[in-house]
């Protein structure tokens, strides 16, 4: 049997205090704008939950549901929602609350279906980015941390759909009987 050992990168504290400097600066930037704050389920939600509660400006909440096809080891690149918005967006100022971007392929994929929906702006924030996994050019317009390469988990991030619960990010080391890591 496997066993699973997460060594925390990203503190309760500094998470905090992150998200009280992305709220400030989303507040200013949002100011006079017509705002639908946009959670992409599962992983965002604890994100979203902090980041909605550090901005000091009215806004509509909505969430979304996508998931990719393939696993883990061998990810496809295809992208589905398979549980759409409530609200309408036209017109409005969408931004888009992300767990993580790693190729990119999520965030392009949402950005290309809900600009069809004709909103007035669209802008991503996403809690972590690893920069070196990029496959396709998105802008991120709001980024909580950069990490290097490395699984994550905790904080909305799942390892096999446990460990969201974590009240702070680790890096995930699985470890088989022999003690060897891969
Ligand atoms: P992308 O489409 O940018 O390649 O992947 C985005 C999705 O991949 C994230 O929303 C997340 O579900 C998953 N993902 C990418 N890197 C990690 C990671 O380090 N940990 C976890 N738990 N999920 C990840």
């Amino acid at each position: 049997m496997e066993r699973i050992f997460g060594r925390p990168i990203v503190t309760q504290e500094e998470m905090r205090t992150r998200i009280r400097e992305l709220g400030r600066q989303i507040t200013a930037d949002y100011a006079d704008k017509d705002l639908v704050l946009v959670g992409v389920l599962k992983g965002a939600y604890a994100f979203y939950a902090d980041l909605a509660r550090a901005l000091r400006i009215p806004m509509r909440v909505d969430f979304l549901v996508v998931t990719s096809y393939g696993t883990k080891a061998k990810p496809s690149g295809k992208v589905k929602m398979v549980t759409d918005l409530t609200e309408d967006i036209a017109g409005r100022d969408v931004l888009l609350v992300e767990d993580i971007v790693d190729s990119g392929l999520t965030v392009q994929y949402l950005l290309k279906t809900l600009s069809r929906r004709k909103p007035k702006s669209i802008k991503v924030c996403a809690l972590l980015s690893k920069p070196e996994r990029r496959k396709v050019n998105v802008t991120i317009d709001y980024v909580g941390f950069n990490i290097p390469n490395k699984y994550v988990v905790g904080y909305g991030l799942d390892y096999q759909q446990k460990y969201r619960n974590l009240p702070y990010l680790a890096v995930l080391d699985t470890v088989d009987d022999e003690g060897q890591g891969f």
